[in-house]
């Protein structure tokens, strides 16, 4: 494992007017340099970065608590531990978390999540779902009798639920789940059934082996008619003996990509019958005679959704800044090549093309933390039942989760790759953050599949005849101010100018697939000329979410504190320009740009990457992220990389017998029997 200093040791150790206090004797002498070159006050950023002193004060709390309780760490590195050992270290850990409830407040759920976070780290565990979905899906849905009866047990932990919707053959299209909830007026219960192998419920985590009950979601059936999947709770083992009640069959589905500390399961039911209170009824409800209620807007049940996704961009974005700490801290104490021939060996951060390819991932992660703070913000406002820009705001979600997880898994890639081989070793930490963030992809949704309900909420927009240009489409019907694009140089290129061309941008891709979609459609059956038009409609949903985005982050910084408000411009404008270079023919369409502005934008991002080379360290040093997460090798905060690699190798089991086992076994013999034959 590697050793890491408490925090609030290093800040004790060190003189106040340091730009960055993570400098400690001993420590690699090539970081502390970087660490010296800070231009702006680290502990500023990471307060402005964590949302302020107060939520920085409760992750504080959180480290200082699970560093003083080894009980609530690793025994040794993750890597090393078979499937059956992680799920025991996971579960171990989670009985330790019961032990300390204290930490555990719903009234507080981000200090809870970092609590649970910090524990937990990304094996995936026996609770994950009873917090990210359980608790939230029942929170959402409810009634509030529901909420009196369900959630004391459920925040004690003797109920460990988790959220139960895919099926073995249907993830995407939920109309089709074949689990079906037939409601009984006779007894006033539900009869749950799984018709076919097919129907079986599959994936949901902890389902295999921990959980006792389920958030189910079912088709639901009354008075001989289909109301469309709706969620149910379901307790589906004994509370006494653990074991799988009656009429149900669940299990293990086996090793994944990662999330192995987590027995993801499946689950069959066989005509199993639950109260009819036990349909969650704080949107549509059930009457005791099977009379069908429905929401009073049909999306509201959608806002436990977007309260989910907000926390996921938030977490993802986290992720990125694990990895892109990884790289930068290993390419300040990795040196390898020259750049002046006889000069000596330079450390790899030095190269443009590192810094090319860690950078802008830097720059994401301060623009998509942004967004996920932004989303929840908005998601609180809809908890208070404001349904009228719920479709906006569902779009919006949806779409976040998609771009973010893709670019986090992209960026996380790229972080491995600046790593060289180290980085495919597990001592780097990289292949979890990679396994993890390849799951964020899939997991609520597919990334695809959100896209695409993206743009059709677009092309509705875009179609409207009584269209607004305010809100989040606002721009979609607003006339672009010029033709071409104001920008002369990088240097004065103003906020509102560059969401001037992004708008303009935006506007044209989305507006080039509505009438291509208007063009198919005359031609084709409607989902026909949808399916032609799907590439560019879901390249249409990207767009709409960049521009988001982009707006959120100027309007971000250029409200940030003043001493750091240059270094996040730079790193603002390094994702911003970089979006265009990368996309120039999006801006250069119609000659909106010409050729000379692109190179412009160019110059801002050689400018840029040379600018964030002088703060690198100090700026991922800001992310404040404890070494017990960063679970790290080549990213320690002291920079002391190789002994720490040869210490590392001591976990491997291979290397407690010079000779292995399977040497006797299989290779000896016939070494032996060819020997003699010579
Ligand atoms: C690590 C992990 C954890 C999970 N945890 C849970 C959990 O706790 N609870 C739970 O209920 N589920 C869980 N899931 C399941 C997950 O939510 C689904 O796998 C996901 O929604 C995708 O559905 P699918 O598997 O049916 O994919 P499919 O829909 O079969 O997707 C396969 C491909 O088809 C494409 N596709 C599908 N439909 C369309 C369409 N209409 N238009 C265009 N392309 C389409 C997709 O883009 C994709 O490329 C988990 C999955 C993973 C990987």
């Amino acid at each position: 494992m590697p050793q890491y200093q408490p925090y609030s040791q290093i800040i004790q150790l060190l003189p106040v007017s340091r730009m960055n206090r993570y400098i400690h004797d001993g420590d690699n002498p090539d970081i502390t340099e970087e660490r010296k070159k800070a231009t702006f006050d680290v502990d500023g950023f990471t307060e402005w970065y964590h949302g302020g002193e107060k939520r920085l004060q409760a992750r504080r709390e959180v480290e200082k608590y699970i560093e003083d309780h080894k009980e609530l760490q690793d025994t040794h590195p993750t890597p090393f531990m078979s499937r059956e050992e992680l799920i025991d270290n996971s579960v171990r850990k989670v009985a330790g978390m019961a032990k300390y409830h204290e930490m555990i407040d719903m009234t507080n759920i981000e200090k809870t999540t970092y609590f649970i976070q910090m524990v937990h780290v990304r094996d995936g565990q026996a609770f994950s779902l009873h917090y990210l979905m359980f608790l939230p899906v029942l929170q959402s849905q409810a009634s509030s009798e529901q909420l009196s009866k369900w959630m004391p047990p459920a925040i004690s932990g003797t109920i460990i639920g988790t959220y139960a919707q895919t099926e073995m053959g249907h993830g995407t299209n939920i109309s089709k789940l074949e689990t079906t909830a037939t409601y009984d007026p006779k007894t006033q219960e539900f009869v749950l059934n799984t018709p076919t192998v097919s129907g079986a419920k599959w994936w949901p985590g902890s389902l295999g082996k921990f959980c006792n009950h389920a958030i189910v979601v079912a088709n639901l059936w009354t008075n001989g008619r289909c109301e469309g999947p709706h969620p149910f709770i379901v307790q589906l083992r004994d509370m006494d003996t653990h074991k799988t009640l009656p009429n149900l069959k669940s299990g293990d589905i086996g090793p994944k990509l990662g999330l192995n500390g987590s027995d993801n399961g499946y689950l069959l039911f066989d005509q199993f019958r639950i109260p009819r209170e036990n349909m969650l009824m704080r949107h549509s409800k059930v009457l005791p005679d099977g009379t069908y209620v429905k929401p009073p807007h049909s999306k509201l049940a959608y806002s436990g959704m977007v309260f989910v996704r907000s926390m996921m961009v938030r977490d993802i974005a986290n992720h990125l800044a694990n990895a892109v700490t990884i790289a930068t801290r290993y390419s300040c104490v990795r040196r390898q090549g020259e750049l002046v021939p006889g000069a000596g060996e330079v450390k790899i951060l030095d190269y443009q093309t590192q810094q090319y390819r860690i950078f802008p991932f830097m720059a994401k992660v301060i623009a998509f933390r942004i967004a996920g703070e932004e989303l929840q913000e908005i998601s609180k406002q809809l908890k208070k039942g404001e349904a009228s820009q719920l479709p906006d705001i569902h779009a919006l979600s949806s779409g976040l989760k998609a771009l973010v997880t893709f670019e986090v898994q992209r960026g996380i890639e790229q972080c491995r790759l600046a790593c060289g081989g180290h980085g495919y070793s597990h001592a780097s930490g990289i292949p979890e953050l990679l396994a993890f963030s390849c799951g964020s992809c899939t997991y609520e949704g597919d990334n695809l599949v959100l896209l695409l309900q993206v743009a059709k909420y677009l092309m509705k927009v875009a179609a409207s005849e009584s269209p607004s240009t305010n809100g989040i489409c606002g721009y979609l019907h607003k006339k672009s101010q010029s033709n071409v694009s104001t920008l002369s140089s990088h240097k004065t290129y103003s906020d509102h100018q560059i969401v001037q061309d992004f708008e303009h941008a935006t506007r044209r891709v989305v507006l080039q697939a509505f009438n291509k979609l208007k063009t198919e459609s005359a031609m084709y059956k409607s989902h026909e000329a949808w399916n032609r038009c799907s590439v560019e409609l879901t390249k249409a949903a990207k767009w709409h979410i960049r521009l988001y985005i982009v707006r959120i982050l100027l309007l971000e910084v250029s409200q940030a504190p003043e001493d750091i408000r240059p270094v996040l411009r730079t790193l603002a404008k390094l994702y911003i320009f970089d979006l265009q270079v990368s996309n120039k023919g999006n801006f250069m369409d119609n000659r909106y740009m010409t050729p000379q502005q692109i190179d412009e934008l160019k110059n801002g991002v050689w400018e840029a990457l040379a600018t964030i080379r002088t703060d690198a360290v100090s700026i991922v040093d800001a992310f404040a992220i404890h070494e017990i997460e960063l679970k790290s090798v080549l990213g320690r905060r002291d920079g002391n990389v190789y002994p720490a690699l040869m210490e590392w190798t001591k976990h491997s089991h291979l290397n407690k017998k010079d000779v292995p086992d399977a040497f006797d076994k299989y290779l000896k013999p016939i070494m032996e029997k060819i020997r003699a034959k010579m």
